[in-house]
């Protein structure tokens, strides 16, 4: 056996499986490790590689949904919908009788329409509505005194983004340019190269698709061999079906417009009240490592 820490990073190797983790400090979780599948090998050059390492095997892709799981933008968004449609069409509070929670911009577009309207927009209008709302949503953003990160989000994706096994994704109903707007204020928009959004479909579980399948061709273009597994992260029980739809792992947290017993009935993989432990996430995906390293099986992980 051969086992030498020199930070706290751990690269475990089993014939030609590797698996990584952050969080050395977990010494019950090494020695349980070390225990159960023999050697174990911990080298420093594996920790703090760009994102995600070349010698990962399996690549946990992770779509994080925006608003109610990142952020909370002080109503900027729904405020500055309102002023691009009252400019437009002279209706004041257009999304005042809209639950927003998990709804598209597309679809947020669309009822806005309907319910004062009484028609459907050309495809025109709703790109002319979503022009000025992002003019508007900038300054609104900066302007928000409500505006805030979510409990431990900033210590989490700081986490996340260093293990050389995850890619870090956006799964959201914004468009992607309003999500960049809301994400910039607090500086997270390093953290998220690519992403499925508003703008790709305007039903979530196609957005979320196709930012699953973005992740995808940019670990296949770095490490064509690896294996991918999907996650959704996010706040409403939209979240929890699209991710199911994509055939991802789907946690749910309720920091946002639904509480703990709503999106438990969404049957979520997992839920947490908030991420202010960032450390609860991390051992879920710990666990994930240790089931593929076992059975190397995406479709019997996914089942159990
Ligand atoms: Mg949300």
């Amino acid at each position: 056996m051969k086992a030498h820490v020199k930070s706290n990073a751990i690269v475990t190797t089993c014939g030609n499986t590797k698996i990584y983790s952050p969080f050395f400090r977990f010494n019950m979780f090494c020695t349980f490790l070390t225990s159960t599948i023999g050697p174990v090998e911990l080298e420093e050059h594996y920790w703090r590689t760009n994102n995600w390492n070349k010698m990962a095997v399996w690549v946990h892709v992770l779509l994080f949904d925006v608003d109610g799981t990142l952020l909370h933008s002080g109503g900027a968004g729904r405020r500055a919908l309102n002023e691009a449609f009252e400019e437009i069409f002279g209706i004041p509070e257009a999304t005042k009788e809209i639950n927003l929670n998990g709804l598209t911009d597309a679809i947020i577009c669309k009822k806005m329409f309907q319910t004062h309207l009484k028609r459907n927009g050309t495809g025109e209008e709703y790109r002319g509505l979503l022009r000025r709302y992002v003019e508007f949503l900038e300054q609104a953003v900066d302007e928000s005194e409500t505006y805030t990160l979510m409990p431990g989000i900033s210590a989490l994706l700081e986490v996340l983004s260093n293990l050389p096994d995850v890619l870090l994704g956006l799964g959201t109903g914004n468009i992607e340019l309003g999500a960049r707007i809301k994400l910039e204020r607090s500086g997270l928009n390093r953290y998220f190269s690519f992403g499925g959004f508003g703008c790709d479909a305007a039903e979530r579980a196609s957005l979320i698709e196709v930012g699953f399948r973005r992740g995808e061709e940019a670990v296949k273009t770095v490490q064509p061999g690896a294996k991918t597994v999907r996650w959704v992260i996010g706040d409403t029980w939209r979240d929890i079906e699209a991710g199911r739809a994509c055939g991802a792992r789907v946690v749910g947290v309720a920091t946002g417009g639904e509480d703990r017993g709503t999106l438990e009935k969404a049957k979520p993989d997992y839920i947490f009240t908030n991420f202010s432990e960032p450390v609860q996430l991390i051992s879920v995906l710990e666990e994930a490592r240790v089931h593929l390293m076992k059975s190397n099986d995406l479709v019997n992980y996914l089942r159990s």
